[in-house]
């Protein structure tokens, strides 16, 4: 079991579309920064579809002195754009990265190759030698393309033989599921430490809806649990709560090394789940 002290906590942005969200992420930013996170990232769409509005957030961040690691894929991008980015980053002071693939943009159909983030892992070190610590996502639930089970576990491997640091995974709910991918990790070999990536609950259709789209389950029980609540806002945010509070603290018992928070820009519920588990400086 770890001390709590010695645990990573690190909370999720996306980039604000709009003026609103913009000025409201400032407000949230300021108040879960009390809770004195190692760092806070921010998302980035592939194909370079957010480029700009998540280096907007992350130069204000680094402006405010907060540390901030931006996610990076190669999208359609080349190599030179890629490496005036990472330049860019380097010079604000980033020291983090979260190296992905991505996704295919809508739209792109079979126009565009992407780059696995082995690659992209292996492109940074090549160029930037250890100045980034290097994130890489982990699906303790498989990542939906993988052809089984061990080959996703493998290809994880690949990762950090490229020179990742760490990993974070995709959101789940079954605790059995992270603990046991920890173990087959293990077994083939992977040291590195693996966050998991936390995902509060406030809202059934979009959680459903997110969750059909990265293959992460919502176990029956808790998908019947929150149907019973309906429009019920209140009931849902409580039961949420407990619900992820407990799934942490079964996480950190047997030895989760730290906790990535999906914050979905909302300071509730993640800062109350972070002071329930006593995390907070
Ligand atoms: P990879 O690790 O490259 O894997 C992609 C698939 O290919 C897997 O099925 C894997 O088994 C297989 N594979 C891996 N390496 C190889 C290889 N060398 N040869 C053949 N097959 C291979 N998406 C966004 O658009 N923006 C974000 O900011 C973002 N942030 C994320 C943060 C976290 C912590 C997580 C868990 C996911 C995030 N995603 C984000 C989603 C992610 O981009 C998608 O899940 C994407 O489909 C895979 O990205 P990856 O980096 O895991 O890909």
């Amino acid at each position: 079991m770890n001390d709590e002290n010695d645990l990573r906590l690190s909370f999720e942005f996306f980039p604000p579309k709009t003026d609103v969200g913009v000025e409201k992420l400032k407000t949230v930013r300021t108040e879960l920064n009390k809770l004195n996170p190692d760092f806070f990232s921010v998302t980035y769409g592939a194909g370079g579809s957010t480029r700009d509005n998540t280096k907007d957030v992350i130069t204000a961040m680094r402006d405010e002195g907060i540390a901030v690691a931006p996610h990076l894929s190669f999208g359609g991008d080349n190599e030179d754009i890629m490496c005036n980015m990472i330049n860019d980053y380097k010079n604000l002071g980033v020291d983090r990265i979260v190296a992905l693939r991505g996704d295919m943009p809508s739209g792109m159909g079979a126009a565009m190759q992407l780059v696995y983030a082995n690659e992209l892992v292996a492109f940074i070190r090549k160029h930037f030698g250890d100045h980034f610590q290097l994130e890489v996502a982990a699906y303790p639930e498989i990542h939906p393309e993988a052809k089984s089970y061990l080959e996703d576990v493998r290809y994880l491997k690949g990762k950090f033989d490229a020179g990742a640091n760490s990993a974070i995974t995709q959101y789940f709910f079954n605790p059995d599921a992270y603990l046991y991918f920890i173990e087959a990790c293990k077994k083939e070999g992977i040291v590195a430490p693996i966050y998991p990536g936390i995902m509060p609950i406030t809202n059934f259709r979009n959680l459903s809806r997110f969750s059909d789209a990265c293959g992460a389950e919502i176990p029956r029980w808790i998908r019947k649990r929150l149907e019973d609540f309906q429009d019920d806002q209140e009931s849902i945010t409580a039961f949420g709560i407990d619900l992820i509070t407990e799934l942490c603290e079964t996480l950190i018992e047997n030895g989760a090394p730290g906790l990535h928070f999906y914050t979905m820009n909302q300071i509730e519920p993640t800062r109350t789940i972070v002071n329930n588990l006593g995390l907070a400086d």
